[in-house]
């Protein structure tokens, strides 16, 4: 599956706004439109992936790289009581934008298991 015009395509080369609270080379990282937590913030990959399920051997120090930036964006948001790192993957996995994302979901307690 290409995904090269998807939202978030736009959203990295700044075609449509979005509240970004971290960027570096290889990650962007932004507040959701639809929060479904206090803080709800979604890191993706500067590199256009469509779905975990498509990430290949190649990819694995930026995968690494998109969890410790969900990390340092975490604490960043001030998320000293935990938080979720969810990625949903396809259909079943309920994901609606193809291009591979984390949601940083905290500042209330979420309950597992999810919907
Ligand atoms: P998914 O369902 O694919 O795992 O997550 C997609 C997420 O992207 C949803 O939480 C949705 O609210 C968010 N989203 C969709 N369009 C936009 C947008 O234009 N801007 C921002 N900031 N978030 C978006």
């Amino acid at each position: 599956m290409t995904n090269q015009d998807t939202i978030f395509s736009k959203i990295i080369r700044r075609e449509i706004p979005a509240n970004i609270v971290y960027e570096d080379d290889l990650a962007l990282a932004f507040t959701d439109v639809n929060p479904q937590a206090p803080v709800h913030i979604l890191v993706i990959p500067k590199k256009p992936i469509a779905k975990l399920a498509e990430a290949e051997t190649e990819d694995a120090a930026l995968l690494g790289h998109l969890l410790l930036t969900a990390k340092r964006v975490a604490a960043e948001a001030g998320l000293t009581n935990g938080y979720r790192v969810v990625i949903n993957t396809d259909a079943d996995g309920g994901q609606t934008v193809f291009h591979l994302h984390l949601h940083i979901l905290g500042g209330r307690s979420l309950a597992w298991p999810p919907g």
